[in-house]
């Protein structure tokens, strides 16, 4: 094939794949499609030959769904084998090994490919977001200043400060706007010689309303684009998938509204192990990767499976194997039923409406509805009783009534559960 005019389109591709959209996201294997179309015209521009266009897909497709670290034999006799994951936990690993050429390779290849597939845009990830915060600044903007908005100054808890953060960075902090409102006219009025990034920031544990404004984040990344100054979005929570009543911003529109870099935390609405990732411009992340705080803040091997577990789970949209998805996506119904049966052993129980709160730093105020199962009596004691038995169970008293919400009780601990109800 030599005519630009002869390549497929993708929904031809794609009819030829049903065996793929079958099992697999069809948007998912649609953008294989469009990968390697593109590469095939590319191919054909530079008057080269191109493989087969479904294998590639095909081929693509089997590699995102094949685990990237994997347990190895290591016949080598090194016992802390540098490549193999040192200091063997449940056997050696490919950790920085890459199996198909025999060579050492990088440990962030695991989940590469994933990061980029779910948002969209090359990423790393480090320990957790407060890392992935740090490393941006400090890698960005030490030295410079860092534009932010007064309303976004926020406090986490347990010692993650934007300022201080900043400050341990090297960059130093310009507060624009009030607490309430702050215009692009801002951030512009604010920039120097010096300013080396602007910085937005997801309140996640805060609400203002009332007399409020923020720019629109494309607002703020066409002043990025026309300065020269990146614009970095620390989002906190960071959903990669819409979930049915949460409203929280996806990581891959910001990116796609002109952000160069988000961060979020992996063990948020992610719902993976504590983690912090890092995605956008490929220049910008690849200055971050060779940061030597890079090095200090890299994930370990133990944290690396369960991340790459995580992500491919999510792009594969199988999100009732991630236990944070499952529990979200419980329906009040569900709950409900689970609440009577179990509420029928317990002396004294009724079952009532509630609400479920998200948590973890995700905005405030949201909240899902559910069923709760209500015990009067001696709450103060029932409660303590509860907490001391093994495992222990908790609960939480409103209204002279110890509530018990089974949104977050795995179905294996119910026995259990069912147990503590009845002795206390
Ligand atoms: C939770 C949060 C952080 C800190 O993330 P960790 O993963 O706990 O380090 C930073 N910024 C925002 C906006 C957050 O919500």
């Amino acid at each position: 094939m030599s005519d630009l005019r002869d390549l497929p389109s993708v929904d031809e591709v794609l009819g030829k794949l049903g065996h793929l959209t079958s099992i697999y996201p069809r948007a998912l294997v649609a953008d294989e499609v469009r990968r390697a179309i593109d590469s095939a015209r590319a191919a054909v521009r530079e008057g080269r030959s191109f493989p087969p266009i479904e294998a590639e897909v095909e081929r693509a497709i089997g590699r995102l769904a094949t685990l990237s670290f994997r347990h190895v034999i290591n016949a080598t006799g090194v016992v802390l084998h540098t490549n193999l994951g040192r200091a063997p936990i449940d056997g050696y690993e490919n950790l920085e090994y890459d199996l198909a050429t025999g060579r050492r390779g990088k440990r962030d290849v695991h989940i590469a490919g994933l990061i980029e597939h779910l948002l969209g845009a090359p990423g790393i990830a480090v320990n957790n977001n407060a890392a992935a915060v740090y490393l941006a600044l400090h890698e960005l903007a030490a030295g410079g200043e860092v534009i932010v908005s007064r309303g976004e100054l926020i406090e986490i808890g347990d010692g993650f400060r934007i300022p201080e953060i900043m400050a341990q960075s090297g960059a130093v902090l310009r507060e624009v706007g009030t607490t309430n409102r702050t215009r692009i006219e801002d951030y512009r009025a604010a920039m120097t010689e010096r300013t080396a990034l602007f910085l937005r920031v997801h309140p996640s544990n805060f609400h203002i309303s009332g007399f409020t404004a923020r720019p629109a984040l494309g607002e703020l990344a066409a002043l990025g684009r026309e300065t020269g100054v990146p614009v970095y979005e620390d989002l906190g929570s960071g959903c990669v998938a819409r979930l049915p009543g949460i409203d929280e911003p996806l990581a891959r529109d910001s990116i796609r509204a002109g952000v160069d870099l988000v961060s979020f935390s992996g063990d948020k609405l992610l719902g993976g192990p504590q983690a912090g990732i890092l995605a956008g411009r490929a220049d910008l992340v690849a200055r971050l990767r060779r940061n030597p705080m890079y090095r200090a803040l890299r994930l370990d091997k133990i944290i690396l499976r369960h991340l790459e577990v995580t992500l491919r789970h999510l792009l594969f949209e199988r999100w009732d194997a991630v236990p944070a998805l499952r529990l979200i996506r419980r329906t009040p119904e569900q709950i409900r039923k689970r609440a009577e049966r179990i509420a029928a052993e317990a002396p004294g129980a009724q079952v009532i409406e509630g609400r479920s709160v998200i948590g973890g730093g995700s905005t405030p105020d949201q909240t899902l509805p559910t069923w709760l199962i209500a015990i009067g009596g001696d709450v103060v004691a029932k409660e303590a009783a509860l907490r001391w038995r093994d495992p222990p169970v908790i609960a939480r008293i409103e209204n002279d009534r110890l509530l018990i919400d089974l949104r977050t009780v795995f179905e294996e601990e119910e026995a259990a559960l069912i147990e503590a109800l009845r002795t206390c």
